[in-house]
């Protein structure tokens, strides 16, 4: 079996166990194989072994990778694009994703909700928030998102669903250093569904939780976590173009 295939099958369990310890129902917690960076042939173990949702960040190697599996008859792949969007770039990212989850700002939706009309397609996202406002990071900020959602809204983007909220804080050499931020984006989406800002206030999606955190982002009830390097392994450095 390929380290791959077995990678895959160990994070699954893990994600099931860790699931099962803390009271949560395992089907609620949806594995995002990040696979950026890496050749297309390792989406196309991922999907042999059966697991079909990918995570990637880079527009255009996204972009390349949909097509080679389009090309070669390969429908079952979904992709949640988790990197920074720019809006020169969203009319591609509205075509191949299945999930953007790192809208957080008004423009890009509403850019991103003009292609999808065009396309004649729904697509689900979610808000990326700069839960550690650390200046590095894109997102909202947690004291603005508000605000964003009710732009958003009261715009009437029709072929936008806001699903939910994604994060990714600070990184720290201990994983239990996380665990205020996860609990903190958990808090901030039970607030905004409070106030009924999300499409379904009823299921939220919480976006949490890398290869060396997911554990405890799953105990503060991530329902998306996005694990790259346990699965495929180091990336290879980018190339220079
Ligand atoms: C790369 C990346 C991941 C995966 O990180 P790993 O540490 O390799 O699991 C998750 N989320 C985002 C937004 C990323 O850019």
């Amino acid at each position: 079996m390929s380290d791959i295939i077995h990678n895959l099958n160990q994070v699954t369990q893990n994600i099931k166990t860790v699931a099962l310890e803390c009271g949560r129902d395992p089907e609620e917690i949806k594995l995002v194989a990040v696979s950026k960076r890496f050749p297309v042939s390792a989406i196309e173990t991922g999907l042999k072994a059966g697991h079909n949702l990918f995570g990637e960040n880079y527009i255009q190697e996204a972009a390349e990778k949909y097509d080679q599996l389009t090309n070669s008859g390969e429908t079952n792949a979904r992709i949640h694009f988790i990197g920074h969007l720019q809006s020169n770039k969203t009319k591609t990212a509205a075509a191949i994703s299945s999930m953007i989850e790192t809208v957080d700002r008004l423009k890009l939706a509403r850019v991103l909700n003009k292609h999808l009309v065009a396309l004649n397609k729904n697509l689900d996202i979610l808000i990326q928030v700069n839960i550690g406002k650390d200046h590095n990071k894109s997102g909202v900020f947690p004291e603005d998102a508000q605000d964003l959602l009710q732009a958003i809204k009261d715009e009437k983007l029709t072929n936008l669903s806001i699903r939910g909220l994604m994060t990714m804080p600070p990184i720290t050499p201990d994983a239990e250093e996380a665990r205020p931020f996860f609990r903190n984006l958990r808090q901030l989406s039970q607030d905004l569904a409070e106030k009924s800002l999300f499409t379904d206030n009823q299921k939220i999606e919480l976006s949490m939780g890398m290869s060396s955190d997911y554990h405890v982002a799953i105990q503060e009830g991530a329902t998306l976590v996005r694990v790259g390097t346990a699965i495929f392994g180091q990336r290879p450095v980018l190339e220079k173009a």
